[in-house]
């Protein structure tokens, strides 16, 4: 459905107050391994709405804790959204966001499913772009590692009882991440179970609301017990394979009509995130037009079938935090039918390899 044009805030009202020295910490330097997410830049942006008065002012403030009543609807009704983005340091030193149009497209389709209100998108990347300008120091001095940047909009109405928030706050951080693959691409194993379901025709799948991923901790916790370092979510019966961990799937086989066919779920039904590196992929192999390229279901029945048949050729997953991720074991569990079964997936072995291709192609456009 379309996202309703809507009042919005504007980049041109925007209020900056500097860190001190004091405030400022010192910068990672260029190679130092980084953990995701553990570190922040020095300021981040906040603009807050109330159904009353509407968008106030934009403001970039030193990195702050924020105030919230403890009734406030974020906190029990999990009335949140989010975005997950980079910005890149090229090769000419030049600072770049990697489509960011499609995040905030993203973001603005999940506030209005949250039932908090939309905002101009260019207004918002001006507001981003600002703030990654003020801390351009912590975007690393390096092409393989990144400023990430967190948009996120939560629910602050102070009043209890699951209804629409009349206020919310939406809010940006950004901090370095590291290079992703520090020793060369690791072959990652999958928790396949279907007794588990990330998202549902229906539900939320498709946005990138927080209530998606809280659910999905446990499992996860429970596939590393199995020596597992992702899930590979499945749904129904006839076991769809949809999502891996918090990035999309991708599977590169050749097809029962013997083509060489790269494939990933469809958006239509709800239960996939439109990423926006599964959109980047997608586009590219078109462009490519090297072979057959659908958005369309893959079964668990199916993936045994070809690698039993030798047509299995490359899994991955696909997501900002690393571009692609090599898929090379699936530990698959089916309680009903009582199968337990580890599965080797060939990623790593098979060439010219496209997952490898990918990546270079995709970390090209971001730094040059
Ligand atoms: N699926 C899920 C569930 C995710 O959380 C993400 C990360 N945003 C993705 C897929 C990949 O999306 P993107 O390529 O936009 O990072």
């Amino acid at each position: 459905a379309p996202v309703p044009e809507e009042a919005t805030f504007y980049h041109k009202d925007l209020v900056i107050t500097q860190a001190t020295p004091s405030q400022m910490k010192p910068k990672p330097a260029a190679d130092a391994p980084l953990k995701f997410g553990h570190q922040y830049a020095d300021h981040m942006a906040e603009i807050e709405w109330t159904l009353e008065g509407g968008w106030e002012r934009p403001r970039i403030a030193p990195l702050h804790n924020l105030s919230l009543h403890p009734g406030a609807k974020v906190l029990h009704y999990a009335i949140e959204l989010f975005e997950g983005m980079k910005a890149y340091r090229g090769v000419d030193n030049k600072i770049r966001l990697f489509r960011p149009d499609m995040n905030m497209e993203r973001m603005r389709r999940t506030a209005h499913r949250a039932c908090l209100p939309t905002f101009d998108a260019e207004e918002l990347i001006k507001v981003i772009s600002d703030l990654v300008k003020l801390d351009q120091e912590w975007v690393p001095h390096s092409t393989t590692s990144s400023l990430y940047i967190r948009p996120t909009f939560i629910g602050t109405d102070e009043t209890l009882g699951v209804g629409y928030s009349k206020a919310g706050l939406l809010y940006v951080l950004t901090g370095p991440a590291g290079k992703y693959y520090e020793t060369g691409f690791q072959p990652v194993s999958l928790l396949a179970d279907s007794e588990f379901v990330r998202a549902f025709p229906g539900g939320v799948g498709g946005y990138k609301m927080g209530c998606n991923y809280a659910p999905t901790i446990l499992i996860g916790k429970m596939a590393g017990e199995m020596g597992c370092q992702q899930v590979l979510w499945l749904y129904d019966d006839d076991e769809k394979l949809t999502e891996v961990g918090t990035m999309n799937i991708f599977v590169y086989w050749i097809n029962e009509q013997g083509e060489r066919e790269l494939v990933t779920p469809p958006l239509e039904e709800g239960l996939i995130l439109p990423g926006v590196t599964r959109q980047s992929l997608l586009d590219l192999a078109r462009e490519w037009n090297e072979f057959k390229v659908s958005e369309r279901f893959i079964t668990m029945g199916e993936v045994r079938k070809a690698i039993k048949e030798g047509r299995m050729m490359e899994m991955f997953g696909a997501g900002t935090a690393c571009i692609v991720s090599p898929v090379g074991n699936i530990v698959y569990k089916n309680r009903i039918k009582g199968v337990y079964e580890d599965l080797h997936i060939p990623t790593m072995e098979n060439s010219p390899n496209l997952m490898q291709r990918y990546y270079e192609t995709i970390t090209d456009i971001q730094v040059s």
